[in-house]
């Protein structure tokens, strides 16, 4: 599993930051969180194969999160592509992602769903779930959690020695429990739980607790820090975090890696943020076009 940034500026473009994006490959598929102008060549320039796209998590209706679609989804028609492509948005958003699809009759000719959240799952894939979750912005935004389901590992040694045999394995993995040679064995007894991998992705945001909940314990989380803590009265006024804020939230949540991104064109060199995120949280990276990281 990767995570690669294919954006990761806030609200204008510079020569070194596209608007945002960041791509979760996982098992030979591709999760688009946000989808900012450029996304899709973007894309083709850090290796990142728009054609295993499955679904689009948007986590609000201003242009710089979206507008990249009109040009994907176009693209996408022109590889011809067939299987269905997944756009969620928050709900009353719907109109801005219809627009970017319909505006110009373009002939699109694969299904493409657009899903309205609410919160909570949004979407399921064979091994993980996609939660959504209300931030704090100007106006209605959600941040995504993306989570693969705890694995169960039997213990072969406990097992062989209780009697446990053949279809007794799908018995217990479907009740929860067997009968063995007259013996009662409940299936966390013969197993160990691996916990499976949380990545955590909100922009734009204040910082707040429905993240923080969402993010604890994650393996890496991704928040925007539009500011450092200079320009605190400008984050609060439009909505966003600052630097010092989002790593408090990391550490508080336990998070084991801290990504910052959404960052202001007036950072050139954003060595101001990644300092100030590290006086608190010291496993801190400012996410920078192309990176990749390896869960
Ligand atoms: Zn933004
Ligand atoms: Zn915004």
């Amino acid at each position: 599993m990767r995570v690669v940034f294919l954006g990761t500026s806030g609200s204008a473009p510079t020569k070194a930051r596209n608007l945002p994006a960041v791509a979760l490959e996982h098992e030979g598929e591709v999760l688009l969180f946000d989808c900012g102008e450029g996304t899709q060549r973007q894309a083709m320039h850090h290796s990142v194969n728009i054609s295993k796209i499955s679904a689009i998590f948007l986590t609000h209706a201003h242009g710089d999160h979206i507008i990249g679609i009109a040009g994907l989804i176009r693209t996408l028609a022109l590889n011809k592509r067939t299987g269905l492509l997944k756009i969620y948005i928050p709900e009353g958003q719907e109109g801005a992602v219809r627009s970017l699809i319909e505006f110009d009759n373009a002939l699109i000719g694969y299904p493409i769903q657009v899903i309205t959240i609410k919160g909570g799952v949004v979407h399921k894939g064979d091994d993980y779930t996609v939660s959504a979750f209300r931030v704090n912005h100007t106006i209605k935004c959600y941040g995504f959690a993306f989570a693969e389901n705890d694995k169960l590992h039997f213990m072969k040694q406990k097992a062989d020695a209780l009697g446990i045999r053949g279809k007794m394995y799908s018995e217990l993995t479907r009740k929860g429990h067997a009968v063995v040679n007259g013996r009662r064995v409940s299936l966390a007894s013969v197993t160990t739980k691996e916990r499976g991998r949380k990545v955590v992705y909100a922009t734009d945001t204040k910082p707040c607790k429905a993240t923080k909940d969402a993010a604890e314990g994650a393996n890496l989380l991704i928040h925007e820090a539009t500011y450092s803590e200079r320009y605190r009265e400008q984050a609060v006024e439009r909505g966003h975090a600052t630097a010092l804020q989002v790593a408090k939230m990391a550490k508080a949540a336990k998070v084991n890696m801290l990504a910052l991104t959404h960052i202001s064109a007036r950072y050139r060199d954003p060595k101001e943020l990644l300092d100030e995120a590290r006086s608190v949280f010291k496993n801190t990276r400012i996410a920078e076009d192309g990176m990749r990281i390896e869960l």
